[in-house]
């Protein structure tokens, strides 16, 4: 560890020590470490696949899009079952159970972080979770698992069995509109966050790419955790280039210390 990198860890472990209400946001590059990869670095899904084809107005409008649709969810939903919870997932478990976790904001779709053992009701997910499906018209939720089934036995255009609505992962499209509550919930945590954590995320989809601003205007520190720079970099009180479960072990070590 260099010498400044090490302060930086040993200054996010002090803001940890002396508040009580942290707030972690995270982005697919926390779950990168769990084998799942995530959308822009270098075999990203989007370098294989076009985002234009998968905007929330093409799955509405065509059944060959919806078709598309649940191939490229097929193969996300068979990555997500694989995968376990990293370094990363467990930190913010352990930082529940010291009681200093407010919540975790995740722009995640993979249920990780409850997998890892974070109560549901301290885990704000904003773009959905591809383990559930919902009827667009009913809202009936359905468990992913079923509906898995019905697409390998090559039903392509799935229906609700009450109300024949149209059958989506409940999960948020490009130009989909975001969940109220979450976003509302997402809004509040960050503007009260005393140390807000920015980890694994480009920082570049709205609007939960707002949240580390919120957080800051309401007086948080505010700590980015990220492989790449992100366009908030500036306004970080401090930012860490590193993998985002070797940062966190990092966390953890240098919070031991000061005991
Ligand atoms: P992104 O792909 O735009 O950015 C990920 C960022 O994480 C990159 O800047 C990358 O440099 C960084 N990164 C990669 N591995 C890292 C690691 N081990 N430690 C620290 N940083 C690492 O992802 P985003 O900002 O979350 O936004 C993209 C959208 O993709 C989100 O809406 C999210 O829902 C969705 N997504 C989710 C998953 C998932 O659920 N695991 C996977 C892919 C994409």
């Amino acid at each position: 560890m260099t010498y400044e990198i090490e302060e930086k860890i040993n200054l996010i472990a002090k803001w940890i020590k002396d508040h009580d209400r942290v707030v972690i946001f995270t982005g697919a590059g926390v779950s990168t470490e769990s084998g799942i990869p995530d959308f822009r670095s270098p075999g990203g899904i989007w370098e294989r696949f076009d985002p234009n084809e998968f905007l929330f107005d093409k799955f509405l409008a065509s059944e060959k899009a919806r078709r598309n649709y649940w191939q490229l969810h097929t193969e996300i939903y068979y990555t997500i079952l694989k995968a376990k919870p990293n370094p990363a997932h467990l930190a913010c478990v352990a930082l529940d159970r010291m009681g200093k976790l407010d919540c975790v904001i995740t722009q995640n779709i993979d249920n990780l972080h409850q997998n890892a053992g974070l109560p549901r009701e301290k885990v704000i997910e904003l773009h959905g979770n591809a383990l559930k499906v919902t009827c667009l018209s009913c809202k009936k939720e359905y468990d992913r698992k079923d509906i898995q089934q019905r697409v390998e036995g090559g039903e392509s255009d799935l229906r609700c069995d009450d109300c024949k609505g149209l059958l989506k992962p409940a999960t948020i499209a490009f130009g989909q509109p975001m969940p109220f509550k979450e976003m509302h919930e997402a809004e509040t945590r960050s503007a009260a966050a005393e140390v807000f954590l920015a980890i694994g995320s480009s920082l570049v989809v709205y609007p939960a790419a707002y949240m580390p601003i919120y957080a800051k205007q309401g007086g948080a520190k505010l700590a980015i955790i990220n492989l790449t720079p992100t366009p908030y970099d500036h306004q970080a009180d401090v930012v860490v280039q590193e993998k985002a479960g070797v940062a966190m072990d990092m966390i953890f070590e240098s919070m031991k210390k000061r005991v």
